[in-house]
């Protein structure tokens, strides 16, 4: 029976592994779950050695499990793709650069087991980010929170965070393809404790993160929970209208005192380059849903497994019952 999985989406990071290994080793030996223990590392299509590193640590340590996904699929596949294979009682999810401490995990572990709580996450607190990525941040869950209204995004948590089965199995029920997890987190529910911890920088290696990535997220967050924005949309075309009556009472009045004046170009292609703006805006919205209806009735897997590598069996091609779904059929 394994107490503690700890799952780990790894891509590039052959600089950290071994010492997030050896971090790890000590953190389980502390909680005294030392054999009950279990990492999962899921290799989510690395283009340097961190299979190969991933591999030799299978290969010293039966506790340690290779998902190798046949190429990278993002974070949000790779943490599912570990999550379904992860088969302890309490599984933790953290990221591979040491970002996240591993030890941590100690009082995120007590405070789980300990306390009715049901869900640890890590919160980390902003100081040693650069300011204006820090800055961001902030403006982007403001953002997103106040397109969402089911479920509250905390700033600064992010996943680093351990759970019971029950929430495991809650999140891991629910059928989406376009994950957002953070949400899924908190849409979930559940008791949730919060431990605090300060930023570092990588440990090695660089974000994958481009700009152009944090923004797509952004937009996943907010339309990845609620129709909130189709909302917002049709008041910004209600208050379109609007405007457009009272202006146009505003000329019929002027025409009844005045006559005909002036032609009026500029406020002809006023309102039409803003109405069209309005209307592609609006299109552009519902064209993403429907892209989201698309991506789900395709029912893609969103990962597929090409090896699962354990010490005790050798890697073997295909393992598990289902290509993408090592946890079973769902
Ligand atoms: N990651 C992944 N697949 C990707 C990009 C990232 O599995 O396509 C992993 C990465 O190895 C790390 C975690 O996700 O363990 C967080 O990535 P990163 O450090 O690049 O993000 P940041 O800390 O900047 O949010
Ligand atoms: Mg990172």
């Amino acid at each position: 029976m394994t107490a503690l999985s700890v799952v780990v989406p790894c891509f590039n990071e052959q600089g950290t592994l071994t010492e997030l290994h050896a971090r790890l080793g000590d953190v389980a030996d502390e909680l005294g779950v030392g054999q009950a223990f279990e990492l999962v590392l899921v290799d989510d299509g690395s283009t340097d050695d961190t299979l190969e590193v991933a591999r030799g640590l299978a290969a010293r340590d039966p506790r340690v499990v290779v998902l190798r996904l046949s190429r990278n699929f993002g974070k949000e596949a790779a943490m599912l793709a570990g999550l379904r294979a992860a088969r302890g009682s309490s599984v933790a999810l953290m990221d591979g650069d040491l970002q996240h401490p591993p030890e941590l995990l100690t009082s995120m572990y007590t405070l789980l087991r300990t306390t009715d709580v049901e869900q640890v996450v890590a919160r980390r607190d902003r100081a040693a980010d650069p300011f204006v990525r820090s800055q961001l941040s902030r403006l982007y869950y403001r953002l997103v929170n106040g397109l969402i209204e089911t479920v509250r995004i905390q700033d600064g948590v992010g996943d680093f965070r351990i759970m019971g089965r029950p929430v495991l199995d809650a999140l891991l029920e629910l059928p989406e393809r376009n994950r957002f997890s953070k949400g899924l987190f908190s849409w979930v529910g559940f008791p949730t404790g919060t431990v605090s911890y300060r930023n570092v920088q990588r440990g090695s290696g660089r974000s994958g993160w481009t700009l152009r990535a944090l923004l797509n997220y952004g937009i996943d967050g907010a339309l990845a929970f609620n129709t909130r924005p189709l909302r917002l949309l049709l008041h910004l075309g209600g208050w379109a209208v609007l405007v457009a009556v009272v202006y146009l009472l505003w000329l019929l009045v002027g025409y009844l005192m005045h006559g005909v004046t002036q032609p009026g170009y500029i406020t002809t292609i006023a309102v039409i380059t803003g109405l069209s703006g309005v209307q592609l805006l609006a299109v552009g919205v519902m064209g993403e849903y429907v892209g989201r209806i698309y991506q789900e009735v395709k029912a893609r897997p969103s990962y597929l497994v090409h090896e699962v590598i354990r010490a005790d069996q050798g890697p073997r091609d295909g393992d598990g019952p289902a290509p993408g779904d090592p946890a079973g059929p769902r």
